[in-house]
């Protein structure tokens, strides 16, 4: 679709209010409305947003050092009439993911989306697509009016009380973005109270983050439509299963037809191409992490023997490891389990894609896969099986990050340094917090 072909779609949809939708560096989804009158203007040159939003923390702090303050202007929020999709659930009103771009119009480093598109066309350089699918996770709760929140059930892992409790909901979840032109491959119970578990198709690496973006603001939307809170934040509560966001990928040839990841037979998992990738998504898993996994509370959730993957590992059909290649029929393909939510997908599919490329140009070798729950090993058998660990804490893998030149260079000057700026900020600011578990630890023994 064109601009010219957008207004028109805008027009036989009946819509009076458009939503130029982008992702600011913590992942949070942002626009404003635009009335019809001004539609014709900013589907052709956009809409104006500060520079400096990006450079805010989750809430609304305004990162140390920042680059980008309230003299460092604005850039222009452009709809990419590809992503156009209407809001059912809401009267008249569309939404479109855009392009950031300088205000005369050209291209800017600073934008997340340009960023995943720059990595597609270095992949396509080197005579490669892929294949995305993201697969999040998200608890149910509702608010008790004293400060807590209690999950909506208590259902086990995949039942059928669990779908039928909240059946009014995951229905309308699922055909509110059939509507949009959104597929769910499956939606279901996960294992803790309220949990849930959902996957949207995949496709290319820009169509499938979208398409996971807006299912992620659909499900908060309906959810608090209906009264709940659907939170894809990593680990709500100690006691509860965290929230995962699963990347599955996979790398074709340019035309799309054959995939060349996957290896020939059940005893070779993986194609030679198939093993550099994992080597490379291995060797840059402490940066990953950072940008995958990037709040103090991801670390709460990355914790051995709890299915979220504490080692940096491969192994085939073993949910404890960090890459799992979850079968070895038709299903074949990687999976990095590292991730969660509270990532910019942009940033983190970029960032995995650069990874696996740079393991290819190294060949590297990923070692054996492991066959074992590694988050049951001791430290000791873990470092004598040659197993580290992911990062442990935020800061370590911040740091981790910083000083990987092959991440850093993916997200580009203006992302990279900005985007470690707003984490380490956030991070000050959570640790001159006083906690509650500090103050029912210490208030009363002290
Ligand atoms: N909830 C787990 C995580 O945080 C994953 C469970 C599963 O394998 O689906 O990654
Ligand atoms: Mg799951």
């Amino acid at each position: 679709m064109n601009t010219e072909q957008l207004l028109q779609r805008l027009e036989e949809d009946g819509i009076d209010h458009l939503w130029p939708v982008y992702h600011d560096y913590n992942g949070l989804a942002c626009a404003k409305t635009v009335p019809r009158m001004r539609f014709a203007s900013v589907v052709e040159n956009g809409i104006v947003f500060a520079r400096a939003n990006l450079n805010f923390t989750t809430d609304d702090q305004q990162a140390y050092g920042a680059r980008f303050l309230a003299d460092s202007g604005d850039f222009m929020a452009v709809p990419d009439p590809s992503s156009y999709t209407i809001l059912p659930y809401r009267q008249r009103t569309a939404q479109a993911h855009v392009f950031m771009r300088q205000e005369d119009g050209a291209p800017w480093d600073g934008c997340p989306r340009t960023r995943l598109q720059l990595m597609v066309d270095r992949l396509a350089a080197a005579g490669y697509s892929a294949q995305v699918a993201l697969e999040p996770e998200f608890t149910l709760f509702y608010a008790d009016g004293s400060g807590e929140y209690m999950p909506v059930d208590h259902d086990g892992m995949f039942t059928v009380d669990g779908l039928d409790r909240n059946y009014d909901f995951l229905q309308e979840l699922v055909e509110t973005l059939d509507a949009m032109g959104i597929q769910m491959e499956q939606l279901g119970k996960e294992y803790g109270p309220g949990q849930y578990e959902g996957s949207t198709r995949h496709g290319d690496p820009i169509r499938a983050v979208d398409q996971y973006l807006i299912y992620k603001q659909v499900a908060r939307a309906l959810a608090r439509d209906a009264g709940m809170i659907a939170t894809f934040m990593p680990k709500p509560y100690a006691h509860l299963p965290g929230n995962g966001l699963h990347v599955h990928l996979s790398l074709w040839d340019t035309a799309g037809q054959q995939d060349l990841t996957v290896g020939a037979n059940a005893n070779e998992p993986l194609s030679a191409i198939g093993q550099h990738f994992v080597g490379g998504l291995l060797a840059h898993a402490r940066a990953l992490t950072g940008v995958g996994a990037c709040t103090v509370n991801s670390y709460k959730r990355l914790l051995p023997a709890s299915w979220a993957p504490a080692h940096i590992c491969w192994g085939v059909g073993n949910r404890a490891a960090l890459v799992r290649i979850p079968g070895l029929g038709a299903r074949r393909h990687l999976e990095f389990r590292a991730g969660d939510n509270s990532a910019n997908p942009y940033f983190y599919i970029t960032a995995l894609l650069a990874a696996g490329l740079d393991g290819i140009a190294r060949q590297l070798d990923p070692g054996a896969p492991a066959n074992v729950d590694v988050g049951h090993l001791s430290a000791a058998e873990a470092a004598a099986a040659g197993i580290q660990f992911l990062p442990r804490t935020l800061p370590e893998a911040l740091d981790a990050l910083e000083k990987d030149a092959v991440i850093m260079d993916a997200l580009g000057p203006v992302i990279g340094p900005e985007f470690l700026k707003v984490k380490w900020t956030e991070l000050d600011a959570y640790n001159v917090e006083v906690h509650g578990w500090e103050r029912n630890s210490y208030l009363q023994t002290l």
